[in-house]
Order: structure tokens, then C-alpha cells, then sequence
């Protein structure tokens, strides 16, 4: 049974068309409020949301502001260069397994919250996130899909002097900004899409479209990711994968956030979020231009 799950308020709802329907009180307590544990209750909340036209809704969504669907998650892995367009323009080998960093979980935010600046070379990056339901070890490429709960739409946002700022490159720090990780606008089961590993993607910088693909772009798909995860780490309910960028980020044009900047990212079937740059004070690293963005460095208005 398909659904669709968020938060506001950091707890737990189930969408219907216009509505919203509070999963503990709907549940009279037999499930979670909080996002992730009632993913641990799978069975019993794609019960719920089989049912909801039983209940009168907990209210409107025009009158609520979502939260990130998974606040609580514990681990969070992002795969970096899984567009062949994408390592191309930054003129990156295509790797031969999964490269794979850590997007703090701190850094998550939701679909409509801002984004804080801390230098000049801020970049977008649109993505497909899988957020895990069944856990495990192990898992086989076939197995994949049925170990992912939800799927949404994430801009893994990248501070490009941080990421670059040793070498060798560590990225984990460079993503993880607070406010670096919008997700939303809520999870949609794999069940609820037809063509679930075949979704375009875009994004939009201040109108203007930035990235345009389609999920079945990437390099490693989704079960390909949790096969090669698991078998290094056990998948944890709750735990995002970020799929990766295609090509048309801004490092590679010149292009980047400014204060007062707005993103809109979207994701067949999986909706639209609306996050707005907010320029704050700089951070240490802030005036260190990566080498291999030189070239690109930054067009001057004429
Ligand atoms: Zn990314």
C-alpha cells in the first residue's frame, strides 16, 4: 500500500490529496510520531494510509509548514559523480564503485527553509534521496527497492573552498553545513509511482533552469547503492542515500548561491521545494578557491 510521509512540527503525518493526518493520534499511540521509528512499524502504517479516508483529517496542508520527513535519521551516505555528465563537466574520471561521502545528518533541514552562506562559492546540487525502511546486511542488487521506504527530492548543497580545502579532497564537512540539506517535500513510497527508477529531475536558480536529467542517468542505481552500502555498513531504517548530481552545477560555469537567491528543486511525482539563500559571516576557509574551479571563476557582470 503506497503512502506518503512528512512532519511538521517534528512529528509524524500521513498526506492525502490536500489533507494531513497526525500518525500517532491517528493510531491511537501505536505508532511513533516521530518519522523514523514509524518506519520501523512499516506494515502497521501502510496500514493507516489504506485507511485514512476513515478518519477526518488532523487538518490542511496548506496550513502547515513540512519539516524535513526525517528528522531523526541517524546515518546519511551521498554518492558523489553518479552523472556521467556530471563528472564530466568537472572533469572527473567515472569511478569504478560508488563513491561515497557523509552528509551529516545535522545539516538536514525542510523544503521551504533557507539556506545560510558562509562564502561565495555555495553551489546546488539537485538529487534523488532513498530513505531506508527494512534495515539489513548484505543485501542483494535484486533485493534492493524493497529495503527503500520512501523516496524524495534533496539538494545536497556544497560549500566548494570547504570541500576542496585539503588534499586529498574530504567532502563530508564541505556538505554539511547547517541548513546544508534541505529534503522534502515529504516521502513517497517506491509503490506510489509507476516508473519509480525513471524520474526527471530539475532545478531552477532564481526562474532559470539550472539541471535537468533523469533518474535512470545514473551511474549506480539505487539497488546498486544498497547492495554495495550494506555490504560494508548495516542500513539502518531511517538512513538516507543521496543519489547524486547531474550534470549543470554551478562550480563548473561560475555560477554561484548569493543572498537572496531562491531554489526551486523538483522531482517527478515526488513534488517541489522552494528554499531560499541567505547570506551570513564567513567561515574559515572561506576565501580559498579550489584550484580546479579557477578556470570557471566567476563571470564578471557586464
Ligand atoms: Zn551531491
Amino acid at each position: 500500500m503506497s503512502f506518503k510521509l512528512g512532519t511538521t512540527n517534528n512529528r509524524a503525518i500521513l498526506i492525502q490529496d490536500e489533507n494531513y493526518y497526525d500518525v500517532e493520534k491517528l493510531s491511537e499511540g501505536k505508532i511513533s510520531s516521530d518519522s523514523v521509528q514509524a518506519l520501523e512499524s512499516i506494515e502497521e502504517l501502510k496500514k493507516l494510509a489504506s485507511s485514512l479516508t476513515d478518519f477526518p483529517p488532523s487538518g490542511k496542508l496548506s496550513e502547515i509548514k513540512l519539516g524535513n520527513p526525517v528528522p531523526s535519521s541517524k546515518n546519511s551516505y551521498a554518492v558523489g559523480l553518479n552523472y556521467r555528465g556530471h563528472a564530466e563537466e568537472g572533469g572527473m574520471e567515472i569511478p569504478e564503485v560508488p563513491m561515497v561521502f557523509t552528509k551529516h545528518t545535522s545539516c538536514f533541514v525542510g523544503p521551504k527553509d533557507n539556506v545560510e552562506l558562509r562564502s561565495d562559492f555555495v553551489d546546488y546540487e539537485a538529487e534523488l534521496v532513498v530513505v531506508i525502511g527494512q534495515g539489513g546486511k548484505d543485501i542483494k542488487v535484486e533485493n534492493g527497492w524493497e529495503h527503500v521506504a520512501g523516496m524524495c527530492i534533496g539538494q545536497d548543497i556544497s560549500d566548494r573552498p570547504a570541500q576542496f580545502a585539503t588534499q586529498p579532497p574530504m567532502f563530508n564537512l564541505g556538505k554539511s553545513f547547517d541548513t546544508f540539506g534541505p529534503m522534502g517535500p515529504y516521502l513517497v513510497s517506491p509503490d506510489s509511482l509507476n516508473n519509480y527508477d525513471c524520474l526527471d529531475l530539475e532545478c531552477k536558480l532564481n526562474g532559470k533552469t539550472m539541471q535537468k536529467d533523469n533518474t535512470s542517468d545514473l551511474i549506480f542505481n539505487v539497488p546498486t547503492i544498497i547492495s554495495y552500502l550494506s555490504g560494508i555498513v548495516t542500513l539502518k531504517t531511517g538512513d538516507t542515500i543521496w543519489t547524486g548530481t547531474p550534470a549543470g552545477v554551478g562550480a563548473t560555469q561560475g555560477i554561484f548561491l548569493k543572498d537572496g537567491d531562491v531554489l526551486i528543486t523538483s522531482i517527478e511525482g515526488l513534488g517541489e521545494m522552494e528554499n531560499k539563500c541567505i547570506r551570513v559571516s564567513d567561515h574559515p576557509r572561506a576565501d580559498y578557491l579550489p584550484d580546479m574551479f579557477k578556470g570557471f571563476m566567476p563571470k564578471e557582470e557586464s
